[in-house]
Order: C-alpha cells, then sequence, then structure tokens
C-alpha cells in the first residue's frame, strides 16, 4: 500500500482536518491543528508530502520517527502537531486495513467507557454558577473553568479575594456530588499561585491545571511539594522530551498531553504508560475537533492511568460548528458522563466529508484574544 495524497480542510470553528489516500482505496482522517495556526499547521502537512507520498502507511512507527528525526529541527508545538495529526490519519488507515479499532492494535481496551467533563464560563469566567448546573443537569459528573481573568505576577488583595469567594460560592451551589477542575490558564505567575493553591485547598479541585505556565516546570515542582492539590501540566508540552523534567522533578500528579500535539496516538501513548511508573494520571487535554477526539479515546482505551477526558463539545468557541457536526451519529457517544469508547474500525469515526468540504467554504481565521493588564502590559490569555 502506498500513501497518494494528503488533503487539508480548514474548518469553523477553529480547526484543520486532514486526510491521508493512498492507492488501496483505504483513507485515513487526522487533525493536526493548533488554536491559532491552522494556516501554519496547513503548511507543515504540505511540507511533509515530499516525504510522504509513495510511502506505506502502515510502517506508522517508521514514518514517526523519520518525520521526528529527520530534517535536524525537532519537537515543539508546530511539528509535533503536524507529526500528530499525519499519525491519527495513519492508525485509522491501519485499523480500516484490517477492520478493527485502534486500540486493540495496542493491546486492547482496558475500559468500555471514559468519564468526561465539560467546560464552564467562557476565556474570562462568568455566570460560573449557572454554567455548573446546567452541565450537571446534563448528567457530567465534572466541570473545568478558568478561575480567573487577567491577573499581574503580584496582584491586589482584593482581586484575590474575589476569585476565592466566587469559588467557595460555587462549591457550595453545587455541592459535593460535583468534581471542579480549576485552570489556572499559565495566567497565574509564582507568587499568586503560591497563595491561592493554599487558599483553595479545602474545595478539594480533582486538579489544578497549569498553576503557572507550563515553561516553569521547577517551579511547578516547588508549589507540587507546597500543596495538597493534584497539579496537572500538559497541554503545553509536546513530547516525552518535555515530560522527562515534569516525571524526574516531581512537578505533577496529573498530565494533560494534548493528542494533537504531541505527535499523535503513538507518543501519547508512550507519554500515558511511562506516567504509569510514577502513579501520574493521565487526562488527555482536547478542546478541539471530532479527530483528535476520537484519537484521545483510542489512548485512554488503552492507558489503565486515564481517568478523564476533555472534550469541547458546547464549548464557547463552537457556536455554529460544534464537535457532533463533522461525523456521522454512533462514533462519539457522551452517556452518562462518559464518553464511549468507539469500537469501529481505525478511530472509530466516520467523517462527513461533503459536510467537511462546505464548511470549508466558511472556513475560520481564528487567533486567541489579546488582553492587557490595566497598565497597558500584555497579559497571560
Ligand atoms: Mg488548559
Amino acid at each position: 500500500m502506498k500513501i497518494t495524497a494528503l488533503k487539508t480542510w480548514i474548518v469553523p470553528p477553529r480547526w484543520l482536518f486532514l486526510k491521508i489516500e493512498t492507492d488501496a482505496g483505504l483513507s485515513g482522517w487526522g487533525e493536526p491543528v493548533l488554536e491559532g495556526h491552522a494556516a501554519t499547521l496547513a503548511a507543515a502537512v504540505q511540507e511533509l508530502e515530499d516525504f510522504l507520498i509513495g510511502q506505506d502507511p502502515r510502517r506508522i512507527e517508521d514514518i514517526w520517527q523519520t518525520i521526528y528525526r529527520n530534517g535536524c529541527y525537532r519537537g515543539g508545538p508546530v511539528l509535533m502537531s503536524a507529526l500528530a495529526g499525519i499519525d491519527m490519519a495513519l492508525w485509522d488507515i491501519k485499523g480500516k486495513e484490517l477492520d478493527t479499532p485502534v486500540h486493540a492494535l495496542l493491546g486492547g481496551p482496558v475500559r468500555d467507557r471514559i468519564r468526561t467533563y465539560r467546560w464552564c464560563g467562557g476565556d474570562r469566567p462568568s455566570d460560573l454558577i449557572e454554567g455548573v448546573r446546567a452541565v450537571q443537569a446534563q448528567g457530567y459528573t465534572a466541570a473545568k473553568f478558568n478561575i480567573c481573568s487577567e491577573l499581574q505576577i503580584v496582584d491586589t488583595h482584593a482581586k484575590l479575594d474575589g476569585i476565592i469567594q466566587t469559588l467557595f460560592d460555587l462549591r457550595e451551589a453545587v455541592g459535593s456530588e460535583m468534581d471542579l477542575a480549576f485552570d489556572f490558564h499559565g495566567r497565574v505567575h509564582a507568587p499568586m499561585a503560591r497563595v491561592l493553591l493554599k487558599e483553595l485547598e479545602p474545595l478539594r479541585p480533582i486538579f489544578v491545571e497549569d498553576a503557572v505556565v507550563s515553561a516553569m516546570v521547577e517551579t511547578m515542582a516547588d508549589l507540587a511539594r507546597a500543596t495538597s492539590i493534584p497539579l496537572c501540566i500538559g497541554e503545553r508540552l509536546h513530547s516525552r522530551y518535555d515530560f522527562k523534567r515534569v516525571f524526574e522533578l516531581r512537578a505533577a500528579q496529573v498530565i494533560n498531553p494534548d493528542t494533537a500535539h504531541v505527535g499523535g496516538i503513538s507518543e501519547m501513548v508512550r507519554i500515558g504508560h511511562w506516567a504509569e511508573a510514577y502513579d501520574v494520571a493521565l487526562a488527555p487535554h482536547c478542546p478541539i475537533g471530532p479527530i483528535a477526539l476520537a484519537a484521545s479515546l483510542q489512548v485512554d482505551a488503552v492507558c489503565h492511568n486515564a481517568f478523564i477526558q476533555e472534550q469541547s463539545i458546547g464549548i464557547h468557541y463552537n457556536a455554529g460548528a460544534d464537535v457532533l457536526d463533522y461525523v456521522e451519529p454512533g462514533g462519539i457517544v457522551v452517556e452518562d458522563g462518559h464518553l464511549l469508547i468507539p469500537q469501529g474500525p481505525g478511530l472509530g469515526i466516520e467523517v462527513d466529508e461533503a459536510k467537511v468540504e462546505e464548511m470549508a467554504r466558511i472556513g475560520h481565521r481564528w487567533r486567541a484574544p489579546v488582553w492587557r493588564h490595566d497598565d497597558g502590559s500584555i497579559a497571560e490569555w
């Protein structure tokens, strides 16, 4: 079997889809996107055509290693997201050729479904009580949200008080049955993170995500030693080599790599299994589209330490184009706050190519918002 073509579509709300075609009539889908950089990723995939056309798509590991190692420069968000989309599509092809789900090729599933959480409250958190109650009413048992908007490296007592009060009010309103994950989103710097983690301990969140921006692994390790709250890092790390320091420094108890940003299913499984040796839990990041979600679910199926899966159904970015709009019913199913592990061949979803074509005519130019502090300096989003 030989790869004959790579096709990409930039589709709303902020995604990039990839289809790899072969001379055997089989094709596979991937999602090689980096939020805010879809056109860059489309170009990165196109550059790899020169190598990929004519390759046997069944040699996934050799293709992975060649793309990773060849050309000197490696790692990082752009190259690893391009590789991720390609890796997903190759696994999809292999599964379809053998008429079996990808997880069956990775050792077989250890679970039938995985708990999932919903995002609430937008980029700047608002109406959290209403938002969390709404997802609770839909059967979800966990929700995640940003805990604050812009926060200075050292901010005011009043600002911190407001954040803390809002979260205590939320816990009181939704009760202890609902699990809450607090995303600091890299907006919080070390001086404020130290204070907030201590104050928020009584609320027992399932984790605090990116307590400081993820380049600060040493700072995260200091914070991890100072709090009982499980700390989570990983959405902005891009390979095993980035996670090495996290594990060695005991910087987190939960990791949330993104299948679409760490080189795909192949690398996610390796990171997930490696985390087991440190008793670190896996909570895959996935605020993007259905192909990335299906690929994540294949990983959740085989990683014993996976305990919760992010997904973006109904997130504020997805107005007018949501996760389930691009796939045939039955592939991605939420039931009782859980996502079912897809059982169809390959990634287990059927992409509606006509819909993809239609929506690509609309396309998108999604960009992260630009925020500034009161003094005019740029703020972390
Ligand atoms: Mg996050």
